[in-house]
């Protein structure tokens, strides 16, 4: 991976943060417990409950992804970004710009599923 290239890597990870950072916000404000109180039909209720459990998975997504990110960079800073973490292979380029945050090499991806 050239210099060029981890500089463009750096720069979306940085900017997906911050979008993500944003639907961290407002997931952890549609995932807050509904009151009881609050005068819906029944319905809606059922509607409200199922939309926030839908959030909430959105939420854990999100939250992992920051993580994974968070990690990217620190990968950055100390010069391991880009190495598969079992065979120690360099990640292609196609695909940590698919999936910055990615920690392994396709084949092992592969073996992992297997
Ligand atoms: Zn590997």
């Amino acid at each position: 991976m050239t210099v060029k290239e981890l500089k463009l890597l750096r720069k979306r990870i940085i900017s997906t943060i911050s979008e993500l950072q944003e639907s961290d916000i407002y997931l952890e404000e549609a995932t807050q417990p509904i009151a009881p109180s609050v005068a819906l039909g029944r319905l809606t209720r059922m509607e409200a409950i199922g939309e926030k459990s839908v959030n909430e998975a959105r939420h854990i997504k999100v939250k992992q992804r920051l993580e994974g990110l968070g990690n990217a960079l620190q990968r950055m800073d100390d010069g391991s970004y880009g190495s598969c973490i079992r065979c120690g292979n360099q990640i292609p380029f196609g695909r940590l710009s698919a999936v910055p945050e990615s920690l392994i090499c396709v084949p092992c991806a592969e073996k992992k599923r297997r």
